[in-house]
Parts: structure tokens; sequence; C-alpha cells
């Protein structure tokens, strides 16, 4: 095939969209049959770009390029159709597990670029030209779409069904949706703070030693137009992506910490406690994150000890997060380690990073309860090994998901400080707070 200079991608020299669209089209004419297509995409490439710089994420595409070429000889083509996004296309190909065995292993082999080791992992949505698809020109559009859904299931690769089609609809509607919503309040913050399209739920966190209300998380909820309540594991992903998660951190930062200011003391005079999550995201730009709290401290002259940041663990993060968690201590703000257990790399931030909380992720709960008796004293064995660690950096163990008697009385006689869960109290709307504070009697 001829190559026309506008569908190379100059960057790689592989064919760029135009160029694989071309090709496709070609194999129609030709009446080629048997062809399979990968979509691949490079997982957090943005967050690469973001907080290395373009230099780097330059290199990696090329080694990436390479790597592709050399892996699969086999290919018909390989292309890069935009960013971080490649194709590649087979004939015949039998062995699709195999492939996407083979592209995982090429992206865990570690990149030296400039100085820095980077790890990649990809996603791929793969499809076959089959009764559904019945053309070359088709593949691209079904390879997308299941890249698609292995984005949002957070699998490794996905298979085109022509189902998925409906879903992809349901999806951009809601992208759409939350878009607008977004964009709408972003315009005039104070009329977010009065629009019930977001809030904020609470859920207390308890003292263990003392049975005393501690402290809130502040969890955020979006009640959907149309679709009604939409899980927060939903749309937080979605905001992400489409990057606009910091207008709405710095929306729940402001709106959690005014409404702190206003509730009134426990019954021995303490005051109570918020504890705000932080998307990574909002780390992209450590002065506006600053700004923000400082400004909402200032306004609300709550007493910045009483703040606590929930961060998650993020390895490309790690140099500028622990910078900016530093002055968010230096305001006297507080740093817990959301879900803690659940990734890895976890014991290096615990050293690296300035914290004072620590939350056991509650899976480990869960498993503490499993009818499998080896399960069950893994988890428990766990629990206890993370427990002592949080002792040993001095750092207070936060333990969630707590449902039951027995899982507090367990976790409570392995360390943990502080508890939270539905055995105390689900999320509740900001309006009941006040009321549960007053009302809330220690120990129960
Ligand atoms: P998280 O920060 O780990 O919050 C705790 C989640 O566990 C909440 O889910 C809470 O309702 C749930 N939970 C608490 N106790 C129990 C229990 O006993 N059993 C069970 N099964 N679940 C319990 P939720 O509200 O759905 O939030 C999910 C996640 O969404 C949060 O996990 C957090 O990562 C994220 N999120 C929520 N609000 C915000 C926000 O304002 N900003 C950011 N960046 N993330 C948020
Ligand atoms: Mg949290
Ligand atoms: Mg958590």
């Amino acid at each position: 095939m001829d190559i026309a200079e506008n569908q190379r991608d100059p960057l790689t020299g592989l064919l760029n969209r135009l160029g694989l669209e071309a090709a496709l089209q070609e194999f129609d004419t030709l009446g080629r049959r048997g062809l399979t297509l990968f979509s691949v995409q490079i997982a957090r490439f943005g967050h690469i770009n973001s907080s290395l710089g373009g230099e780097i994420a330059d290199r990696i595409i090329t080694l990436t390029a390479r790597r592709l070429q050399k892996t699969f000889p086999n290919a018909l083509h390989i292309a890069r159709t935009h960013g971080d996004h490649f194709c590649l296309l087979f004939e015949g190909l039998d062995a699709v597990e195999e492939t996407i065995e083979r592209l995982d292993d090429f992206t865990r082999r570690p990149f030296a670029v400039l100085g820095e080791i980077i790890v990649l992992s990809v996603r791929s949505g793969v499809a076959r030209m089959d009764d559904s698809l019945r053309s070359a020109g088709m593949l691209l559009h079904g390879s997308e779409t299941a890249l698609q859904v292995a984005k949002e299931t957070k699998t490794r690769a996905s298979f085109y069904k022509p189902e998925m089609e409906e879903q992809a609809r349901q999806a951009h509607r809601f992208e759409n949706d939350l878009r607008v919503s977004i964009v709408h309040n972003h315009a005039d913050l104070h009329r977010a703070l009065a629009n019930d399209e977001f809030q904020i739920h609470y859920q207390p966190i308890i003292d263990c030693d003392t049975g005393q209300l501690y402290a809130f998380e502040a969890l955020m909820r979006w009640s959907h137009p149309t679709n009604g309540p939409v899980r927060p594991d939903l749309f937080i992903p979605l905001a992400e992506q489409i990057q606009v998660m910091h207008i709405l951190g710095s929306w729940v930062i402001q709106k959690a910490i005014a409404d702190a200011a206003t509730w009134p003391p426990r019954a021995d005079g303490q005051a109570v406690g918020v504890s705000i999550n932080i998307s990574a995201c909002q780390f992209i730009e450590p002065a506006i994150l600053l700004d923000t709290v400082s400004r909402a401290l200032d306004q609300t002259k709550l007493d910045p000890a009483l703040v606590k940041l929930e961060i998650t663990e993020s390895s490309a993060f790690v140099d500028t997060m622990s910078e900016t968690l530093q002055r968010l201590k230096d305001m006297g703000c507080r740093i817990a380690l959301d879900d803690f257990g659940k990734g890895y790399s976890c014991l290096t931030q615990l050293h690296e990073l300035p914290l004072d909380y620590m939350k056991l992720d509650r899976s480990f709960l869960k498993d503490l309860e499993s009818e499998d008796p080896a399960k069950a004293m893994r988890s428990r064995k766990l629990i206890q090994a993370i427990l002592a660690l949080s002792g040993t950096f001095d750092i207070a163990a936060i333990a969630e998901g707590v449902e039951t008697r027995q899982q507090l009385d367990e976790v409570r006689q392995m360390g943990a400080k502080l508890v939270q869960g539905f055995l105390y109290s689900r999320a509740r709307p900001a309006s009941e707070i006040p009321d549960y504070i007053k009302n809330f009697v220690p120990g129960s």
C-alpha cells in the first residue's frame, strides 16, 4: 500500500488514524476476511504527561511504538491513532488471549527515560470480523467501543459485542450530563451551593477508646436529573477522566469546611472535625488546592486542626504530593491516607508522606467474617500487621467499613484508634448533622 505523508504519525513513523482507515478500506476492496483489530491505550498516560512533562511523554510514545513493532512482527499494521492510542491489526489471529498477555508483559517491563523509571499498563479493546462486524471499515469503531468498556469496567481487555453500542450511547449521555452539571455549577459557585444537584453527605467517625463522636467524613453525592442518585464510585472516576474533578473537589472543600464551621460542639464542649477526600488530580495544580483550603479556613475561621484531608495512594505523585501535604500541615490541617492496603507501594508512602492517620481499607474487615477460615485468619493477620505498622510510624489507624459488633471488638482489640461504618451510621444529609451531634450518646 502506498502511504501518503498525511497518513503517517510524524513522532513514531507509524500509520496515523487516517492511514489506518485507508488501510482498512483497502482490505475491504480486496475482500480480505478474518481480520482482528486491537485498540490499545496506555493507562493514566495523562498523569505521566502532566507530572513528568511532554518530553518524557513523547519518549514513552516512541519507545512504546518501537516495542510494539518488535513484539508483534506478525501484525499487518501498527498505528498510532491519537495521543496515547495505538492500534494493531492482525489477520487470521487465533491466539487473541496470548496477544493480550504479551501486551501486558511488554508494557510491564520498565522504561528508563531521562532518569525516570516508568512502568506502564495498557487497556485493550478487541474487535474481530464476524456477523456483527462484516467489514474491515467497521473494526476501528468496534475496537474503540470495546476499549471504552474496558476502561469503564477497569479490565485489561474487552471484546466487542453489538450490545455495547447502547451502553456506549448511555455512557456518552451520562458524561455529557456530568459536564453540563459541572460547567453550569462552575459558572456560579454560590448557585452550586444552593443547587441540589451535588450534595455532601456526612458519615460519623467514632473514637474507640471513649466511644465519642470524633469527626464526619464528607462524601459527595450526585443527583442525576433523570437517573436519580449516582454513586461517587461511578461519577468521580469519570470526572477525573474528563478533567473536571478539580472543580468538584474545590467545591467540596469549601462546602465541607463551611458546614463544619456551623456544627454545634459535642455535649462535653469539644468541636467535631471534618474529613475531606482529595482526588490525586487535585495535586496537579497544588496552588489551587492550597488556596481553596486556606480561603475556606479564613472565611469560616474554623480551627484548621479540625480539618483532615484524605488522599489515596498514587505513586505517580509522591514527590509533588509530599510537598503540598507539608504546606497543608503547615496551615494546621491533618492528613490521612485512605483505603490503605488496597493498592501497592504502601510502605514507602507511610515513610515519605507526612501522615497523621491511615484508613484501613474496608475489604480487610469484610474478609474477617469470611466463611472460609483460612481467608478470615489471613485477614486477621494482615490487619494486625497493618495496625502494628501504624503504631510504629505513630500514625493513628481508622478502621473503615465496620458493620458488626464483632468487627468493632476485633479491630479495637487489635489497636484501631478510630472506626467508621454502618454499625454506627451511614452517611447522612448535611441538614441532619447538627441534631445528630446534639443527640449523640457516647459509647453507643
Ligand atoms: P472512601 O473515601 O473510602 O469512603 C468510604 C466509603 O465507604 C463511602 O462510600 C461510605 O459510604 C462507604 N462505607 C462506609 N461505611 C461502610 C460500611 O460499613 N460498609 C460498607 N459496605 N460501606 C461503607 P461512598 O460514599 O459511596 O464513596 C465512595 C468513594 O468515593 C469514597 O471512598 C471516596 O474515595 C470517593 N469519594 C466520595 N466523595 C468524594 C469527594 O468529595 N472527593 C473525592 N475525591 N472522592 C470522593
Ligand atoms: Mg475517604
Ligand atoms: Mg476509604
